[in-house]
């Protein structure tokens, strides 16, 4: 299937690691021009490493005086923008709702929320001007169940969805795209961490903890950052055309989440 996205011009938040890694990639490697920002400079210097293709710099996408010098370098090296990828988010405090600091549920929604607010803002004038022009923002399987302990992110993925919904019929008439990407748990370090944690807490094994996981999900298994990469570009190239307002679950088929 030809994708027909050479030469597209997307930024990828925090691209460093992670999905927006997976993702740059998967436009790199379709012919894309992909900039990637992230706040761990060392993990850009790794990317500058083995991708040298990919064009990075370093953003604080809750920091707006950053965000806008990061467009006026991307803007200016590219000549435009087709495809802005809000990918930066934080897992946030993993607490019971009374026992979260203010500052950790304000620094959770300045990243997840506040932050794709942002990005979208200056991209938009640009989009305007693009042929095939289309924003994805990361929302999660959180931003579709409820979430215990989790509250600050639950609340800014489900907030992700109506930033999505609303930019979709603010922009549509201008062709710009906006749907929401809502990944289940990623297979990686991270969620095995997160197995061994709980598995610690309760005094069995990662492994039962793991099975009890997968049983909320049909296919019962967990996703990979290519699947969401994946999905992520098909909906910025034409193919996509006509899919806007969407929400997409690509987490195989969580029921629950746990
Ligand atoms: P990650 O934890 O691997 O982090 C990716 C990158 O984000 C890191 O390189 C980090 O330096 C960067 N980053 C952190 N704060 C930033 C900021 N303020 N500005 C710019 N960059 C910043 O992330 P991930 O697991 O690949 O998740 C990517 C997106 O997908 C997030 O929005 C996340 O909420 C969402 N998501 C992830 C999962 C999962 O299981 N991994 C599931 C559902 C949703």
């Amino acid at each position: 299937m030809d994708l027909a996205i050479r030469g597209l011009r997307v930024l990828v938040t925090a691209g460093a690691s992670g999905i927006g890694l997976a993702t740059a990639r998967a436009f790199a490697r379709e012919g894309a021009r992909v900039h990637v920002c992230d706040v761990d400079q060392t993990a850009l210097n790794a990317v500058a490493a083995s991708d040298p293709a990919i064009v990075q710099s370093v953003c604080d996408v809750a920091d707006r005086a950053a965000v806008t010098r990061m467009f006026d370098q991307v803007t200016a090296t590219f000549g435009g923008l087709d495809a802005l990828v809000n990918n930066a988010g934080i897992a946030g405090p993993i607490a019971a709702c009374e026992d979260i600091a203010l500052a950790d549920w304000e620094r959770t929604l300045a990243v997840n929320l506040t932050g794709q607010f942002l990005c979208a803002q200056r991209a938009i004038p640009w989009l305007r001007k693009s042929s095939n022009p289309s924003i994805a923002n990361l929302s999660s399987a959180a931003g579709r169940f409820g979430f215990p302990m989790r509250t600050p992110y639950a609340a800014s993925k489900w907030a992700v969805i109506g930033l999505s919904k609303s930019l979709s019929i603010e922009l549509g008439r201008d062709g710009v795209r906006v749907n929401a990407i809502c990944p289940g748990s990623v297979a990686g370090p991270r969620i095995d961490a997160v197995f061994a944690n709980k598995a610690a807490a309760r005094g069995i094994s990662a492994a039962t903890v793991r099975d009890e996981a997968l049983t909320k999900t049909s296919l019962r298994r967990l996703v990979s950052a290519d699947d969401i990469a994946n999905a992520i570009v098909f909906l910025a190239s034409p193919l996509g055309a006509n899919i806007s307002g969407q929400v997409l679950p690509i987490d195989a088929d969580t029921q629950a989440l746990f």
